[in-house]
């Protein structure tokens, strides 16, 4: 080596190959090698590994990682070793003379950077050892695992504090691809991180356009959406149930499109077959449940639809981020409907965790939810959630066509007072045949032809009133009683609104008729 010490920027030129740093990899790096901690939040394939491989190898003395993954430990340090780096890995599967062999290359400062298993990294011995070889930095790989909130939690994880106790003044790296803002915040909380830069990067794709439509006979408007946006293109539609993707997938055949089922019902052979031609083949659509996807990386996905909603953001993240690998423009779109917001509700409820898990998943929906009804840009609303932020995109369909909100506390009031008039015992369907009066079978028989709400509601269309239902039920300022098939109830934040004491605004939905269009019609 010369005496002049190489530049972060060199070494990604001369060892790895790359003229340019991506996303906040640059800036990362540079905290890093000043001493501060830092928390990391990049989605997979982000390029996460640089921003402590390169310090590692610039720091005096060796740098540790910390990663529960035994298996791409490996692959990481085979490939790192391949590029000329000094790296090894020590983990439990390792016999004990291999294991001798690199904690003594560790003493003697012939490592830049040791991978090590959590449970290995915490225990007494190995932290007195470490002590002696002058830790460079310590990076903790998948650091989500420390928090009970998402999905993955190792409660060896919870131990790695001692690396602040223990060494205060080597920088840290917390790394994930999992980020919502209660993740981050038992990262920070649990490894001790409050003084840590967060760095918040590429979670956006710029080449996605996102619409979200309520829902109005899905299948009709995915036909209509395919053949007005991407006629000839390949496309991913994602459906909750197996049935539903049998079903969608024959009736896109039908109508002339080159479409394929995917599920986990099917046999292997089937499921395999399909996958081969989508990949192969030109413009073909698969319907699929989630379980498509893991894996599959097509360039030239046009569109990703999903007739139903995912369970979280991070999921719908996730599944739209399979359309336009090839960085040119792509379409998420998404329908949803009341019952859909319903049936997610109750595969929470009917599960088998625990409460608290529950109370997460329930959370992760509401936040799914606001996405959904959110009069401002998607875009900014999706980012938001993995701490990424930004100014309106202007390639969704919010930005495209701004959303009109109006004051909605009058008809909220109307929609509120329907469902106790009406004993908090209906679905939408029929309190919004109440609201514009209705006077059919059903209603007479209950007599709710005779209730004060009756025909009140008679400004606005029933489409209109289902809008209204489904943006109270987003805001959380009305409850659905699983109990009583789905029936809409009041809950303690309806009260404010029937009393008066809050506004209340409602996006003025572009898809569905305005209100002011009904007079013209009539
Ligand atoms: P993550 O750990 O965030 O999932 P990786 O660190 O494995 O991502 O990087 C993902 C890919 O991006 C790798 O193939 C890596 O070589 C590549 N990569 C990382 N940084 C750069 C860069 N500055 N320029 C080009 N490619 C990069
Ligand atoms: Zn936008």
């Amino acid at each position: 080596m010369s005496d002049t010490v190489p530049s972060p920027r060199e070494i990604l030129a001369s060892v790895f190959g790359f003229s340019d740093f991506i996303g906040l990899q640059e800036p990362i790096i540079d905290n890093v090698m000043r001493g501060g901690d830092s928390l990391v939040l990049m989605p997979t394939g982000g390029g996460k590994s640089l921003c402590y491989q390169i310090p590692a190898m610039l720091r005096n003395g060796v740098g540790i990682c910390v990663s529960p993954l035994i298996a791409l430990m490996h692959d990481q340090v085979q490939g790192l070793t391949q590029m000329g780096i000094r790296a090894a890995c020590l983990n439990s599967s390792m016999d004990p003379n291999t294991a001798y062999d690199i904690e003594r290359m560790v003493e003697n400062g012939q490592l830049d950077l040791l991978y090590v298993a959590p449970e290995r990294l915490c225990k007494p011995g190995f932290l007195d050892f470490l002590s002696r070889c002058n830790p460079s930095l310590f990076a903790i790989d998948e650091a989500h695992c420390v928090s009970q909130w998402g999905h993955d939690f190792r409660p060896e994880y919870m131990q790695l504090s001692v690396i602040k106790e223990r060494f205060p003044h080597v920088p840290r790296l917390a790394l994930t691809a999992t980020a919502d803002e209660p993740t981050q915040a038992d990262i920070i909380r649990n490894l001790q991180l409050e003084q840590a830069q967060v760095f918040a990067t590429g979670f956006d794709r710029p080449n996605i356009r996102y619409m979200v439509s309520p829902k109005k006979n899905a299948t009709a408007m995915l036909k209509r959406f395919i053949k007005e946006n991407h006629p000839n293109d390949a496309g991913i539609v994602y459906r909750l149930s197996r049935k539903k993707v049998d079903a969608t997938a024959e009736f896109l055949q039908k109508n002339g499109f080159n479409a394929l089922p995917y599920h986990a019902g099917m046999t292997p052979g089937d499921r395999a077959r399909n996958q081969d031609r989508f990949m192969r083949e030109e413009g073909v659509i698969i319907v699929a449940t989630v379980a498509f996807g893991m894996g599959v990386d097509k360039p030239n996905v046009r569109f990703v639809c999903h007739l139903e909603p995912p369970k979280s953001l991070e999921a719908y993240h996730q599944e739209t981020g399979r359309g336009g690998r090839d960085g040119l423009p792509a379409t998420a779109w998404m329908c949803f409907g009341m019952q859909d917001i319903a049936v997610l509700r109750s595969m929470i409820e009917s599960g088998e965790a625990d409460e608290t898990r529950k109370r997460v998943e329930h959370s992760k929906l509401a936040s799914l939810f606001a996405f959904l009804e959110t009069a401002g840009c998607r875009r900014q609303a999706l980012l938001g959630y993995f701490g990424e932020h930004i100014e309106p995109c202007g390639n969704c369909d919010n930005c495209l066509s701004p959303v009109d909100t109006w004051d909605g506390t009058v008809a909220a009031q109307k929609a509120l007072s329907n469902i106790f008039r009406t004993e908090q015992r209906f679905g939408v369907n029929y309190l919004t045949q109440v609201l514009v009066g209705k006077e059919n079978d059903r209603i007479k028989q209950f007599g709710h032809h005779r209730v004060s709400t009756f025909g009140i509601g008679q400004e606005m269309t029933q489409e209109q009133w289902k809008s209204v239902y489904r943006q109270l039920l987003a805001s959380g300022l009305v409850s659905v009683d699983l109990d009583r098939f789905n029936a809409l109830a009041l809950n303690e934040r309806s009260w404010p609104v029937l009393k008066g004491e809050q506004e209340v605004r409602f996006r003025t939905d572009p898809v569905l008729p305005r209100a002011s269009k009904k007079k013209k019609r009539a």
